[in-house]
């Protein structure tokens, strides 16, 4: 087949080097010379599907109109409906959720799910609005997306700065606006509503798998290991708790309140207690505070960036010491800071697969809403384990055989997967 030409538009050739775009466009054009024959279909990669920017106008409870910006964008559908969270924040922009849809395409076909890639979110500080403001909010943004998602087409999870009860205020929406209850057109919802036992932690407890995964092929034991985690929150608190709870040190937790540290290790119970009452972990009056740029110089044996993306940059990964980067966040470390760590014989074990539990048990939530029977927590976990044990070993393997690296290889793996799938399907009309 003949290679497929692309004139280049606009979106897809951002220039800013800080873009979440561009690192992921420079991920696939590496990755393509290892496609063989599929290499020639490769573009559509390079695109998304379908992109919706809405605006997303709310009373404020004073009386006044405000309009947010909202976004949904499809990545990839060729394997089922786009699944993806929902973030708040205010630094979300179309750049970001663009980069987020195309990895969670990765992501679903790294760890085999049979859904495509699709992320959205509205640019807003959450934490400036009332109660009801962010259900009005959430409410009016899902109505604007309601024609694109459902549980066939699209189905949204929780991210940064959302939770069980927006997906519920989405499920709700959506549901008034099609005319009957529909559970499975959001995951992460809570369990009275279809949620699934053991989707909260699962994004952390796949972090701790994969991490322990990776420390038996590069001989870390876990017991004993030395380990700094940025980011608090669902996925970093999670994985801190897991860590201490196997006898790791978790040397240094930092969130976006500050960095705490401690050479023996951090009580991670009393830290997450007294963080949770004071706001954060600076306030919480547990282990040394240091600055945040420190963080980045502690020697560790597994590194955990599990905040927001672009935390791992080039100056960094060139102080970085550590053993294992295991990617709990969404796109932490730039291409240049990559081979940076990887000439410094440092491994890093990438976000499509080290932070796939959320995903894999989002995709367990959605087939127990279909067949309205209900796994236990047992069940959960152990089907999460064989997911994230397969692929984190069948990535390893193309690893060792291409010579690539990790995220290489499960580029590898999901590329083809994606684009065999497209192959098999032909291009409609
Ligand atoms: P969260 O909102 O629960 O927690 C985010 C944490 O990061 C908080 O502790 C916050 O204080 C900290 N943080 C934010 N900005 C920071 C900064 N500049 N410096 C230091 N710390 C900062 O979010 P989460 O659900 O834990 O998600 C964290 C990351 O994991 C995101 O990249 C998200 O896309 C990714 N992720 C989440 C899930 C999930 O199931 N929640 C699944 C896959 C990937």
């Amino acid at each position: 087949m003949k290679p497929e030409t692309a004139p280049p538009g606009l979106s897809y050739s951002s220039s800013n080097p800080e873009s979440p775009w561009r690192v992921y466009l420079e991920q696939i054009d590496r990755v393509v010379p290892h496609l063989g024959e599929l290499a020639s279909q490769a573009e559509t990669l390079r695109r998304c599907k379908r992109v919706l920017v809405v605006d997303v106008p709310i009373h404020m409870d004073d009386g006044t109109r405000v309009h947010f910006e909202g976004y949904r964008v499809q990545h990839n559908l060729s394997r089922g409906p786009g699944k993806g969270g929902i973030r708040y924040h205010p630094n979300v922009g179309l750049d970001e959720v663009m980069a987020l849809s195309a990895w969670m395409t990765i992501k679903t076909a790294a760890v085999n799910l049979p859904f495509g890639g699709a992320k959205g979110g509205v640019r807003v500080d959450p934490k400036k609005l009332s109660f009801k403001e962010l259900e009005r909010l959430t409410r009016r943004f899902t109505s604007e997306i309601n024609m694109i998602i459902g549980p066939d087409k699209d189905i949204p999870a929780p991210d940064v700065n959302t939770n069980e009860q927006i997906m519920a205020w989405m499920m709700d929406t959506y549901s008034m606006n099609v005319g009957h209850t529909a559970t499975g057109v959001v995951t992460g919802k809570p369990l009275a509503l279809g949620g699934s036992v053991g989707r909260h932690r699962a994004t952390g407890q796949g972090v701790f798998f994969i991490a322990r995964e990776a420390g038996q092929r590069l001989g870390i034991p876990i017991e004993g290991a030395r380990v700094a985690i940025q980011g608090f929150g669902n996925v970093g608190g999670v994985a801190a708790e897991l860590f201490a709870a196997n006898r790791s040190r978790v040397v240094a937790v930092q969130d976006d309140s500050g960095t705490v540290y401690s050479d023996q290790g951090l009580d991670i119970a009393a830290l997450s207690a007294a963080a949770k009452a004071s706001g954060g972990v600076a306030a919480a009056g547990i282990g040394e505070k240091i600055g945040m740029e420190a963080f980045w110089d502690i020697p560790t044996d597994f590194l955990i960036p599990a905040a927001i993306e672009g935390q791992v940059t080039l100056e960094r990964a060139n102080r970085i010491k550590t053993r294992a980067v295991i990617e709990g966040a969404n796109g932490p470390t730039s291409p240049e800071a990559d081979d940076a760590l990887a000439e410094r014989g440092i491994s890093v074990i990438p976000d499509v697969v080290a932070n796939a539990g959320g995903v894999t048990v989002s995709y367990f939530e959605w087939v127990q809403d279909f067949s309205s029977f209900f796994w236990s927590e047992d069940q959960v976990n152990k089907r999460l384990e064989r997911i994230l044990v397969g692929a984190f070993s069948r990535i390893w393997d193309v690893a060792q055989q291409k010579r690539v690296s990790l995220r290489t290889a499960a580029y590898v793996v999901a590329c083809e997967r994606v684009l065999d799938q497209r192959r098999i399907r032909g291009l409609y009309p």
